[in-house]
């Protein structure tokens, strides 16, 4: 099955915290994009995030244990919940798995705030050029977006 991962950090070593995810999906892994700076999306004044993503190849076909591993990476980076949209260690969200579409706010896909989020969808188009959400170009939904200060590294 082939996912897309986003990952963000703006906590400790970002770098390092980046680094964890792709060690994880190293097995896996089709391609991964620059790291991008990033500023903070959301309205809570935080240092900036690093924000990378990663296109895999998983061989299970369930989104869940996919899920599964992205939390524990979260929970090796001792992520601690406070403030929605908040600094972290890292965050580990699946946009895309293999464009299915569930509601289920435990894992909904696509990720339902992709389609908003330069940070999400410049790093995927870097990696997919053709990608699609919901059946639409992310080229496109990009271009509708105003700039959010998201740069190459
Ligand atoms: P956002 O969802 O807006 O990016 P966030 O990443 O800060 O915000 P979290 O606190 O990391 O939110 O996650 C809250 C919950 O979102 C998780 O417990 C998880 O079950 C759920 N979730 C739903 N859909 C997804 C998805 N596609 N990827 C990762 N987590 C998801
Ligand atoms: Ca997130
Ligand atoms: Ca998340």
């Amino acid at each position: 099955m082939r996912a897309v991962i986003s990952a963000g950090s703006n906590m400790e070593d970002s770098r390092a915290h980046l680094q964890s995810v792709a060690d994880e999906f190293a097995a896996e892994l089709l391609d991964a994009s620059s790291i991008y700076a990033t500023a903070p999306w959301g309205g809570v004044e935080q240092p900036d995030f690093l924000n990378q993503s990663f296109l895999i190849e998983t061989d299970s076909d369930d989104p869940y244990s996919l899920l599964a591993r992205c939390q524990r990476l979260e929970q090796q980076a001792n992520r601690v919940r406070d403030v929605r949209w908040g600094p972290r260690t890292l965050d580990v969200d699946i946009i895309d798995f293999e464009g299915y579409r569930s509601d289920d706010p435990e894992l909904t896909l696509p990720h339902p705030r992709a389609h908003l989020r330069e940070f999400v969808l410049v790093p995927w188009l870097e990696i997919d050029p053709h990608a699609k959400l919901l059946d639409r170009p992310v080229s496109e939904i990009l271009a509708e977006l105003e700039p959010q200060g998201v740069r190459k590294l």
